[in-house]
């Protein structure tokens, strides 16, 4: 195996590399255990009206309440979750507990019209029972119609050919592309792919406050978004400055730390609370 390298066979007791590949491992293994032992939660960001400052709905985010290391964010063990396979069933229980969650709070909250959107991993649509699986847990939780939105980002529409993206239309599931303008999506795909939202990359709202006169990429994904009948959330919003740029462009949703971090549930629960007294006083 050395030789194959040309003989630099110091490489493999490289002490740094040998650490590396031990916690790799580690965090492998913890991982196989912490799905068994359920050991994660979802938290639950507010996506909000920029014109009305009402919700929408929420983004659920995973975190790892890991026994010893404490809460670990998703960054750090999704890639080790999606080389081994593991995302599968964990992404299977972040999508029963977001629906449980949402049917819940629907009932609890008739009057606002809530929505949840889901992070999926480009390897759960190598699955060949995905599409049953979400009908099945679609079924169990009862969620209103329309109100499920599944988050992919460009690379996933790319790499996935074996899923049906259009058979999500006829179980009312909406389409959402993350991170739009960081990967490679064509205006065909755009056309041709039953995406209902399209959320605007943090780095984006990021630069429209160093660079406040460079607005032209958030004007021209705002227009295509209209003329092709989609929705514009943009992410990572931080400051009051870029709320009133945002609106001034048109864009009418928002989502970041200036309204919100992700909230557990009963955080979740009480913001859901304050908005609905917030509406009947209206
Ligand atoms: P994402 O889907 O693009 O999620 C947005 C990330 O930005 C979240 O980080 C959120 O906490 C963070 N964020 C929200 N508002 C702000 C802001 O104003 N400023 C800054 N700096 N950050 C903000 P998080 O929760 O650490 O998740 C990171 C990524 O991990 C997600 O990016 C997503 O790609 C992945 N992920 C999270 N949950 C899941 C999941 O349930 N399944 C899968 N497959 N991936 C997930
Ligand atoms: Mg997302
Ligand atoms: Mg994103
Ligand atoms: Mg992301």
């Amino acid at each position: 195996q050395a030789k194959k390298e040309g003989g630099r066979s110091y490489q493999i007791f490289d002490p740094q590399m040998q650490a590396e590949a031990i916690a790799r491992l580690q965090l492998e293994q913890d991982l196989r255990k912490a799905i068994t032992q359920k050991e994660f939660c979802l938290y639950y960001q507010p996506i909000i009206s920029l014109i009305t400052g009402e919700i929408k709905g929420f983004e659920a985010l995973v975190r790892w309440k890991h026994p010893q290391q404490g809460m670990i964010p998703p960054d750090r063990f999704i890639p080790v979750a999606e080389e081994t396979g593991l995302i599968n069933p964990l992404g299977a229980w972040i999508f029963h507990e977001a629906c449980k969650q949402l049917q819940h709070w629907q009932k609890q909250f008739p009057e606002l019209p809530l929505t949840m959107n889901v992070n999926f991993s480009p390897v759960q649509f190598q699955q060949v029972n995905l599409f049953a699986q979400i009908v099945e847990i679609l079924q169990e939780t009862g969620i209103a119609k329309n109100t499920l939105n599944i988050e992919i980002t460009e690379t996933c529409l790319l790499k996935t050919e074996k899923f049906n993206f259009h058979s999500l239309q006829d179980i009312n599931v909406g389409l959402c592309i993350d991170d739009f303008c960081t990967g490679y999506s064509s205006l065909r795909m755009l056309r041709d792919l039953p995406i209902n939202t399209l959320k605007i990359d943090r780095s984006f709202v990021e630069d429209i406050i160093k660079n406040p006169h460079d607005t032209t990429l958030i004007s021209t994904i705002l227009l295509l978004g209209k003329s092709l009948n989609m929705e514009i959330v943009a992410e990572g919003i931080e400051t009051q400055k870029q709320v009133e740029i945002l609106q001034q462009l048109g864009c009418i949703w928002g989502q970041g730390y200036f309204f919100d971090q992700p909230l557990y549930n009963q955080k979740a629960t009480q913001f859901l609370i304050d908005q609905s007294g917030a509406n009947q006083t209206i």
